[in-house]
């Protein structure tokens, strides 16, 4: 079978069946374990809940599977992402994050990082080759970007990383494994929030770190293990539910996506919208290239706050709430938190929703919206 998103998609369901014994049950067991029976030489065998679950492993194995380099999961994307700042850098180091990703790593970085001694500077994803990687220990991009959906060539800023001697991180939570695989584009490491999309179930914070180089998965279970940022087993076997049915939620969502994305353009009450499948968004060339589907967040930018809160909140097939990636379609206007985008700008995650219905439900919405 060919490595295509597919093609990891049905082996994916197939995956434990090697392992298992006649009469063994085919649905995962969850594992709640601190203490594994272990007389004599412990060496080779689980031996502590902060350590090691086999709940987890089912997990990780998944998501090994789903980004072609060993994972280990975290009880959240940020936990992954503390997980690699922390194991990896040191007091002298330099880094480079987007200023239009998610607020939480630059609030981190100046929070934690600063009083240890690492440095950072940002910037925006659409430009972020200008200015090179000179000076930097670490290179931390999005693509597309949350909330704003910029996108930066991969490739070329891995090139360049490398070439600078930086590794090159990238948070893949608005595409999931499904939707591109930063690896294979020359990062070094991947970080993402299966709270999104992986677990699709808005149920359960999750999060991983993937990565084909074996120093750095050994820093960073080494910091899950001594730290205590581990995974509850609980949250690992939802999430493993929740895999179980990632390809066919994100297809969907993906398609509806596309299938909306222009039709909003379209409507007289939007002044903007941000998709990289649309032909006329200025990621659409790069996101071709490099992404396998355009993803299921679309920016859709409104007259006014006012207007922006009734299309969200008097919608029937609108979720107003922060987070996304949801079987549900959900959206909230950024500004509230303080992202720096328009008063109207709203995040749309669209959801499992039939694409028609759903259209029908945001058009009546969007209609009434200008008040
Ligand atoms: C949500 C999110 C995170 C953080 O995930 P948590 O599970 O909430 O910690 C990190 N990066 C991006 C891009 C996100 O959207």
């Amino acid at each position: 079978m060919t490595d295509t998103p597919s093609a990891r998609a049905a082996r994916l369901a197939h995956l434990r069946r090697a392992e298992l014994a006649k009469g063994d049950p085919v649905a995962l067991p969850l594992t709640l374990a601190t203490m594994f029976h272990l007389p004599g030489d412990p060496a080779g065998y689980a031996q502590y809940g902060r350590f090691s679950n086999p709940t987890w492993d089912a997990v990780e194995k998944m998501l090994t599977h789903l980004e072609g380099a060993p994972a280990l999961g975290f009880p959240s994307g940020m936990a992954a992402t503390a997980a690699v700042f922390f194991g990896l850098l040191k007091s002298g180091d330099r880094i480079l994050l987007p200023s239009d990703g998610y607020y939480t790593t630059r609030v981190l970085t100046e929070r934690f990082l600063t009083r240890l001694g690492v440095t950072y500077d940002t910037r925006p994803t659409s430009t972020f080759l200008d200015g090179g990687f000179e000076g930097y220990r670490l290179v931390f991009v999005e693509t597309p970007a949350n909330p704003g959906l910029d996108i930066c060539d991969l490739v070329a800023v891995c090139e360049a990383a490398h070439a600078a001697g930086a590794l090159v991180v990238a948070d893949n939570t608005t595409m999931t494994p499904y939707g591109q695989r930063p690896l294979d584009l020359g990062a070094d490491i991947v970080v993402a929030a299966d709270t999104k999309a992986p677990n699709g179930h808005s149920d359960v914070l999750f999060g991983h770190v993937a990565s084909r180089n074996a120093e750095i998965m050994a820093a960073v279970s080494d910091w899950r293990k001594l730290a205590g940022g581990i995974p509850g087993p609980f949250e690992a076997w939802l999430v493993h539910r929740g895999l179980e049915t990632l390809h066919v939620r994100f297809e969907r969502m993906c398609n509806t996506a596309e299938a909306i994305a222009p039709r909003l353009a379209a409507h007289p009450a939007v002044s903007k919208v941000r998709f990289p499948g649309l032909e006329s968004d200025p990621s659409h060339n790069l996101a071709r290239a490099q992404m396998d589907r355009f993803g299921f967040l679309i920016g859709v930018t409104l007259g006014s706050e006012a207007a922006a809160e009734r299309f969200i909140n008097d919608c029937a097939l609108i979720q107003p709430a922060t987070s996304f990636g949801g079987v549900h379609t959900s959206a909230e206007r950024r500004a509230r938190w303080g992202d720096a985008v328009d008063q109207g700008f709203v995040r749309l995650s669209i959801g499992c929703e039939p694409a028609d219905e759903l259209w029908a439900a945001l058009e009546e919405s969007l209609n009434r919206s200008e008040g």
